[in-house]
């Protein structure tokens, strides 16, 4: 009977054997292992000072999320949850408010009502921003992402929401009149109207935003077109 029994054959002594120094190299071994200390010793610092120096990231590094408005003040998310159920950490925490005319946030029927990122889990992947259907959610390159506690690193609507820019007016407000939703997600609304303007003095004339409000008619040229 014959023995099919896979046999291995032992490794080439001269290739996988320990490796022979000669007496020079045998007697630099107990110092070898200050060759890279010596060799960099001279060269100048890379070390980063940070939080002394600041350095700026990369264009696409990936850090702090924000939510986005349209040019009259508008929020653009409308709470769909989809950037949550993308998340592969379940970083997001989504509830969506249903918009009425008195109470307006974003274009469309409804808004992000409650808004969190949970910033102990968060792995910066990205893959909520590319779920956004109306781009209300991108990234920012700030890396300085901090909390006193463990609740602390949760950051709600209210921090991660951009402030009004010049111009802009704090909704809730109507849409700018004769638009829908879709012209808000082509970027033809490009200020608040007077009309809504006129909305907000009338209820709510102690509105900060107001002072700085400026009516845009633009939109009105370009939806009409
Ligand atoms: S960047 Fe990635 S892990 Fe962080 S919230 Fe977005 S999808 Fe979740
Ligand atoms: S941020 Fe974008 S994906 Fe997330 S709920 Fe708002 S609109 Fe939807």
């Amino acid at each position: 009977m014959s023995d099919n029994t896979p046999r291995f054959e032992q490794p080439d002594p001269a290739l996988y054997g320990p490796t022979k120094k000669g007496p020079i190299a045998r007697f630099l071994n107990p110092v070898a292992g200050f060759g890279v200390t010596f060799s960099t010793i001279f060269r100048p610092t890379v070390t980063e000072e940070y939080p002394y120096k600041k350095v700026p990231t990369r264009p696409r590094y990936h850090g702090l999320h924000k939510l986005n408005r349209y040019a009259d003040g508008l929020e653009k998310c409308i709470g769909c949850e989809l950037c949550a159920w993308a998340c592969p950490a379940d970083a997001i925490y989504v509830e969506a408010g249903t918009n009425t005319p008195q109470a307006q946030f974003s274009p469309g029927e409804r808004y992000g009502k409650v808004y969190q990122i949970n910033y102990l889990r968060c792995i910066f992947c990205s893959y909520c921003i590319q779920a956004c259907p109306t781009r209300a959610l991108t990234m920012t390159n700030d890396y300085e992402i901090t909390g006193p506690t463990r609740e602390g690193m949760i950051y709600d609507k209210g921090e991660l929401l951009v402030p009004l820019a010049e111009g802009m007016l704090n909704p809730p407000h109507p849409m700018a009149e004769g638009t829908t939703d879709a012209d808000y997600y082509r970027g033809a609304v490009t200020g608040p109207t007077q009309a809504q303007i006129d909305w907000v003095a009338e209820n709510r004339p102690d509105d900060p935003s107001l002072k700085t409000a400026q009516a845009s008619d633009r939109q009105e040229a370009d939806v009409a077109c």
